[in-house]
């Protein structure tokens, strides 16, 4: 059976996204996100980094009305300049197979950013590292600090222009080994060509020939999650 999911409106509490990315809706019913974001900061400093702008808040699908409704809201906003980098780190818990590539693909295919009224920039994610943990690992900020240390130490850093790629890759791949060793935790990090050969075996998993069967395991799991720990309550 088929239930049509608008997420943040009305959860159909077993679809992937409702399972992995949590719901909650009054009374019938909440779930915790199996996917754990923090606070990301850009590496420059916020005068070389942002702008601040007035716009309109619209709904979701980027329109300003909705059923009959229109919104009203107007919202003062951070606008990011081109070229700020944002470190940051996407923490699965307990993921299976098709929910690592599902969330894989979620980052991957992300072109804006933003709360779901905000979502007026373009943006692209790019992975450095995979790291499997037995627990949660060093913080978006910790993490941006010690870049920008590592980039301040090689003179890369050079305001108001922006910082190069390359040299963000290089000083984040390297602040990330050192900040797990710190962490506690027992972990292997995939990075560099192996990460290579890990994002070339998932993007032909998510290929267009095998996208629906993966698609359809992604949601017999979540289907089965709803089953044994919602629908049962
Ligand atoms: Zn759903």
């Amino acid at each position: 059976m088929y239930h049509a999911c608008d997420y943040n409106v009305s959860f159909c509490m077993r679809c992937p996204d409702c399972i992995l990315y949590g719901f909650a809706i009054g009374e019938s019913g909440s779930e915790k996100s199996k996917v754990l974001v923090d606070t990301a900061f850009s590496i420059t400093a916020y005068e070389d980094s942002h702008e601040v702008l007035t716009l309109n808040a619209p709904f979701e699908d980027g329109t300003m009305s909705r059923a009959g409704e229109t919104t009203s809201r107007i919202n003062t906003q951070d606008h990011v300049k081109p070229e700020v980098f944002f470190p940051s780190i996407v923490t699965l818990k307990d993921p299976t197979e098709a929910g690592f590539l599902y969330v894989l693909n979620n980052i991957l295919r992300t072109k804006h950013y933003g709360a779901q009224t905000t979502r007026t920039g373009k943006m692209r994610n790019m992975v450095l590292a995979v790291v499997l943990a037995d627990g949660e690992i060093t913080s978006n900020l910790r993490l941006t600090q010690r870049t920008y240390d590592l980039l301040k130490l090689k003179d890369e850093l050079r305001p108001p222009d922006p910082l190069l790629e390359e040299d963000v890759k290089q000083a984040m791949e390297k602040a990330l080994t050192e900040l797990l060793q710190g962490d506690g935790v027992h972990y292997q990090i995939i990075q560099g060509d192996h990460l290579k050969n890990v994002l070339a075996e998932a993007d032909t998993v998510l290929s267009e020939e095998v996208i629906g069967r993966f698609l359809e395991q992604a949601f017999r799991e979540s289907k089965a999650y709803f089953d044994t720990f919602i629908g049962v309550k």
